[in-house]
């Protein structure tokens, strides 16, 4: 059998990729972080618990990213662990640059030194890029525009140079935005779904959000995680940016999700908070996948209406049902990743 680690089992795409690592047979094991409370909630509710093996490790944390290896001696490695929050990165930036970015050197040198064989995943993001209309591919320049995109650049980097330099398997996925049900409520997508629900069910009379004009390449996470496989099984590893090549304003995001959520018009309940806007911004992030399209045979199943859609009905569902909601609520900052 073949073993995984991922690290950030926890979080939206290490559910989806547990799920779908467990269907293809491989002896799944996750980190989780220590908390005060539980942090499950994902992979309970995709009834996966009881199939995978977590294992408590940081990414402040060497020592325990080394027993994690050694533990669950894994032939690949995901990390998906980041303080992956662009809005959040701007209050915390140090320990945005520590987690985000150095905890990704300090999972390779745990891999350079007690396991050179495994292959690596690094969850790179469409954040590297900078404010150029251009589509961005692999060979597209840097140039971040938050905390959160200074320390992924890092991190990719730094994945190349293991690659290149102790001929690691490392390899990084250039991630285009992607979300689903499970994506964390201060994200922009869910930020609104989440309170179109409570809006339809009269626990919630507004909506704050900041610059509405924004666009960006959203995905589905569960068709993303299938790319993060496909490329450790490749023979060469590589850099992939994996998007849909099409991006839709927030402003369009909401249009659909308050129709599918029988709103109507959602101008009389949204209201404009300028304290939510950032310091920097990306107006418009679209990719350009073609070498996954090609090389990987990739492509995304989902669509931009599809999305909206299934992310209303679940949250429909749970507020209907008062079942609570993934994560807890963030009266915070909007925008994408
Ligand atoms: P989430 O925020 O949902 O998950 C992040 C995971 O990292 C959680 O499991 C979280 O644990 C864990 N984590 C946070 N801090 C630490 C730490 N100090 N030590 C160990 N684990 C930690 O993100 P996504 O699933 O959406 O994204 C997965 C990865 O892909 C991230 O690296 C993200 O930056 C990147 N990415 C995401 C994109 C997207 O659109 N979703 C686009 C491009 C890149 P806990 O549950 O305890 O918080």
């Amino acid at each position: 059998m073949t073993n995984a680690l991922i690290f950030g089992l926890t979080g939206q795409d290490g559910s989806y990729l547990a799920k779908f690592l467990l269907e293809k047979g491989y002896n799944v094991f996750g980190t989780f972080r220590r908390t005060s409370h539980r942090c499950f909630e994902r992979i309970e509710d995709m009834e996966i618990f009881d199939d995978v093996i977590p294992i408590k490790a940081d990414l402040s944390d060497h020592g325990s990213i080394q027993l994690a290896i050694r533990q669950s001696k894994p032939d690949e490695i995901y990390n998906l662990a980041a303080q992956s929050f662009v809005g959040a990165s701007f209050q915390q930036p140090i320990l945005t640059s520590d987690i985000t970015g150095l905890g990704v050197l300090r999972i390779l040198e745990a891999i350079k030194e007690n396991s050179p064989g495994a292959k690596f995943y690094q969850a790179s993001s469409s954040e590297m890029f900078g404010n150029y209309s251009e589509i961005k591919n692999e060979n597209s320049p840097f140039h971040p525009r938050s905390p959160y995109g200074a320390a992924k650049v890092f991190g990719h980097n730094i994945t190349i140079h293991y690659r290149e330099a102790y001929k690691i398997f490392a390899c990084s996925g250039i991630l285009f935005n992607h979300e689903s049900p499970y994506r964390g409520l201060e994200f922009v997508t869910r930020k609104i779904t989440y309170a179109l629900a409570r809006i339809k069910f009269k626990q919630q009379k507004k909506l704050r959000l900041g610059n509405i004009h924004a666009k960006r390449d959203w995905g589905f996470a569960g068709d993303y995680v299938e790319a993060m496989w496909m490329i450790l099984q490749q023979k060469n590893p590589d850099d992939y940016v994996i998007a849909t090549g099409k991006s839709h304003s927030i402003e369009e995001f909401l249009d659909l999700a308050s129709e599918y959520a029988g709103l109507g018009d959602w101008h009389e309940f949204v209201e404009y908070d300028e304290s939510l806007d950032r310091p920097t911004d990306i107006e418009d992030l679209v990719g350009d996948s073609s070498k996954a399209r090609k090389q990987l045979g990739w492509s995304p199943k989902l669509d931009f209406k599809e999305l909206v859609k299934m992310m209303v009905e679940y949250d429909i569902n749970s507020v209907k049902n008062e079942i609570s909601p993934l994560n807890t609520e963030v009266k915070g900052s909007i925008k994408s990743e």
